[in-house]
């Protein structure tokens, strides 16, 4: 982009960092920032650089947030029989949509050898003291339908086998409105042996 003076080639490099932005998506939106909302963009600097400043993790359940504890954790009127595992912060907020009224623990990924990622990068270690300290009745693993998480499952299954806490996997199967002829293999037998009981 010769085009462009440096300091404003600088700003869409940097904006090229957001997921599905683009040069071309980048390019537009700092030209909008510079042109017609300086003060949303004075504001949006301002919000940025707090939340980079002062968001650490949640000192219970690993997710995102300000305050020792986040909101859920804070919460006294949730319910801390059920603990869901889930691997990142979108994912608690997909799961809050369904009603789901328990506890949370964010992973903030899923155990992978080949990236070196291990138990303790996922704080799997504070998982089972959680799991402890509160009597959670059941822990719901939640982790994605991929190699990886479901090993990331598989291990913390073993992690807490002698405990006395039930775990659960959530089941992954044919999408609703779905049909069967166009769902892969994989998860159509995911979707068999994650059957529930209609008696
Ligand atoms: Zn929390």
């Amino acid at each position: 982009m010769a085009s462009l003076s440096p300091l404003i080639n600088q700003l869409v490099e940097s904006l090229t960092i957001l997921p599905g932005v683009g040069p071309k998506s980048a390019q537009r939106l700092a030209l909008h920032l510079l042109e017609k909302d300086k003060a949303g963009a004075a504001m949006l600097v301002e919000n940025l650089s707090e939340a980079l400043e002062k968001v650490g993790h949640c000192q219970k359940c690993r997710n995102l947030t300000e305050n020792d504890l986040c909101p859920v954790c804070d919460d006294v009127k949730r319910n801390d029989d059920q603990l869901c595992v889930v691997e990142t912060p979108a994912e608690v907020l997909a799961i809050e949509q369904t009603g789901f009224r328990g506890r949370y623990f964010v992973l903030f990924g899923r155990l992978s050898p080949i990236e070196g990622i291990g138990p303790d990068a996922l704080g799997l270690h504070n998982l089972k003291q959680l799991v402890l300290d509160n009597q959670v009745q059941e822990v719901i693993l939640a982790t994605n339908p991929t190699v990886e998480g479901e090993a990331t499952a598989q291990f913390i299954q073993q992690l807490l086998k002698a405990q006395d806490v039930v775990v659960s996997r959530i089941a992954h199967g044919v999408p609703l409105g779905g049909e069967l002829e166009y769902v892969d293999g994989g998860t159509l037998a995911h979707a068999i042996s994650g059957r529930i009981s209609l008696s």
